[in-house]
């Protein structure tokens, strides 16, 4: 945060505005803990848990919006919207080898006389 949210004033490492006296710690308190999340987020997605940094991800952009973030977690969205699209073609592909495989193994029992022999006890 570079300027008070209400008087547009710069701001300096204070958490009160020298202008209009308003007191932002909470908010500095949240940018910085957005940020955090952000970086948390992202050392997630790069260690292989998208689960953990997505919902990094949306508690950072829950407590301050930012351009990275809501990138970050829409990749995040099409990438698993993708997986799920991928799953499901598998998964077809899956079931007709199996539906294939059923029709291949199932025996076809025809019964046909070829020939009848009669005898005669005495
Ligand atoms: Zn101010």
């Amino acid at each position: 945060m570079d300027r008070c949210p209400s008087c547009r004033a710069r701001l300096n490492e204070s958490p009160l505005c020298s202008r209009c006296g308003c007191d932002l710690g909470l908010a500095l308190r949240a940018e910085r803990q957005s940020q955090n999340l952000l970086r948390q987020g992202i050392q997630a997605w790069a260690a292989g848990n998208p689960d953990l940094a997505a919902s990094s991800f949306d508690a950072s952009l829950a407590l301050r919006h930012s351009t990275l973030a809501a990138r970050l977690a829409a990749k995040r969205s099409e990438l698993r919207r993708e997986l799920f699209n991928r799953q499901d073609d598998i998964e077809a592909q899956r079931n007709d080898l199996i539906t294939e495989l059923e029709q291949q193994l199932q025996h076809q029992i025809q019964e046909e006389t070829l020939f009848t022999i009669e005898w005669e006890l005495n």
